[in-house]
């Protein structure tokens, strides 16, 4: 949904996640004729098998439990039965928050939320890091139908008085598992702590490790279960692949698949940060346009990355994994691991991002002869061997400085140094603050102009927080880009 706009919109859940009854149509689900007009224009014939399991379920008002990936459609599987309540209520209370870890999963959420509310008054805005406070405290005055947000900027506007979840009916609790693994649980249990008990919760995880099911226990009242059977099996369309090949010679191996035509364009991961910026560089000096996405990117920078790719002007566009969930690219052919994911579920996600719009792509993987103990890992995950692909011209011998690592010493010289930017920084502003220490709540009219808030619809604002920045590192750092972790 979202990007394009273009009616009709075409299709993109992957055709294996279509629920198999040909004879279940949305129609058959009792969903509001607006949302029915919306999802015919944005061309869903049918819905995928999650949004049969947890409408039905979901519009009866119960809590659900569902393993669902990324690309299953599962966002539409949370959305609508909250759309179809909320269709006859009156305006003006936030009755609906859904929780996601990365600011990209926030923005895709609200993009769907406006596709599929179109003929509807429902609202919706993205709360998020790294943009201004001021819009987004809007959303919450003016008591927008419904919130996706991250946590941490979550509970950065939660420290004034405007912004409340007193009135929540509806929570989402969207990839859960990966709000784990980015050490958000303690803020997890602080918003569960701000929204009323009596409420219905859904919560979406693609896998359920211990301390999600048992916050799932806590959180959850007798809930519909829905695939919890299932394990992360990728797309069926996947045509995947392993190049063996050294570490020091990854680069030159991927400009050469990239030469001979092997792939026009490629979403590539890499394991941190540092070597995604490296890989860039390496491939914007071959001639190959090149953009990059991590958590050390600012907002803007991730957002113009990634309208050049889906535009064409980029061929690579290189990402950390932390960033993969939120990213959705219509007609993307190649996913290139250029790093062997350490988690089985990490590998999933990243292919997930091809063979969408019931279209072939291709996951191509590099591994050194270190990462083979995590690709067997897969491999055992997957229940297959992958077939190794050797190129036939290419020198596996050769020589080659295009490491991507940069020696130890240098990288702790540049931490320090950012460091003790940072004090300086700290120190500044705090001189510029005064003595008298930040303020309980916000002075009117001190927002910064030109910072998108992701507000579906807005209006003139009345009054906002002390700063509008990328304050509450929390949720500039993590809920958006995942920054609690090296990637
Ligand atoms: P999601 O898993 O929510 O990220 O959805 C993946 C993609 O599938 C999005 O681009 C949706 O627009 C699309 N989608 C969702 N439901 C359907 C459906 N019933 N039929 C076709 N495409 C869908």
């Amino acid at each position: 949904m979202g990007s394009s706009g273009d009616f009709p919109a075409m299709p993109r859940a992957a055709a294996q996640y279509l629920n198999p009854d040909k004879n279940l149509s949305f129609a058959t689900l009792n969903l509001h004729p607006d949302l029915l007009r919306a999802i015919k224009e944005l061309g869903f014939v049918r819905p995928t098998s999650i949004q049969a399991d947890a409408i039905p379920p979901a519009m009866a008002g119960r809590d659900l439990l569902a393993c669902a990936q990324t690309g299953s459609g599962k966002t539409a599987a949370f959305l609508l039965p909250i759309l179809n309540q909320l269709i006859g209520t009156k305006r003006g209370t936030t009755r609906a928050l859904i929780v996601t870890p990365t600011r990209e999963l926030a923005a895709q959420i609200v993009e769907d939320l406006k596709d599929l509310a179109t003929h509807t008054p429902v609202t919706g805005a993205a709360i998020f890091g790294g943009v201004g406070m001021g819009p987004q405290e809007h959303a919450f005055r003016s008591g927008v139908d419904v919130l996706v947000a991250t946590p941490g900027r979550l509970l950065d506007h939660l420290k004034y008085s405007y912004a409340s979840l007193d009135k929540i009916e509806y929570l989402v609790l969207d990839e859960a598992d990966r709000m784990l693994d980015m050490g958000f649980l303690p803020e997890i249990r602080k918003i569960l702590k701000r929204v009323p008990a009596k409420r219905q919760t859904l919560c979406f995880s693609a896998t359920m490790p211990p301390p999600i099911a048992v916050l799932t226990r806590e959180m959850l009242n007798d809930p519909a279960r829905i695939n919890l059977e299932r394990q992360s099996t990728p797309a069926t369309g996947i045509t995947q692949a392993v190049y063996p090949v050294g570490a020091e010679l990854k680069t030159a191996l991927f400009l050469a698949l990239l030469q001979r035509g092997d792939m026009q364009e490629a979403l590539v991961f890499t394991r941190t940060k540092h070597r995604a910026d490296r890989l860039t560089k390496a491939l914007v000096k071959a001639g190959i346009s090149a953009d990059r996405i991590h958590g050390n990117r600012s907002q803007a920078q991730r957002t113009a990355a990634l309208a050049g790719f889906k535009a064409g002007k980029t061929r690579v566009l290189v990402a950390t994994d932390i960033v993969a969930r939120g990213i959705d690219i219509e007609d993307l052919g190649h996913v290139v691991n250029f790093d062997v994911p350490a988690a089985p579920e990490d590998y999933v996600h990243r292919i997930g991002r091809t063979a969408r719009a019931a279209a072939t792509g291709d996951a191509f993987t590099l591994a050194a002869p270190n990462e083979e103990p995590d690709l067997r890992n897969i491999e055992r995950v997957l229940g297959k061997r992958l077939p190794r692909v050797l190129i036939p011209d290419f020198d596996y011998t050769a020589k080659t400085d295009t490491a991507l690592e940069i020696p130890l010493a240098e990288r702790i010289a540049a931490i320090r140094a950012r460091k003790s930017e940072d004090r300086a920084r700290s120190k500044a502003k705090q001189a510029r603050k005064g003595p008298s220490g930040p303020r309980a709540d916000a002075p009117a009219g001190s927002r910064p102009s030109g910072q998108g808030s992701g507000a579906a619809r807005s209006g003139p604002s009345r009054g906002g927080p002390a700063r509008g920045g990328s304050r509450g590192g929390s949720g500039g750092n993590r809920g958006g880009s995942g920054g609690g972790r090296s990637r």
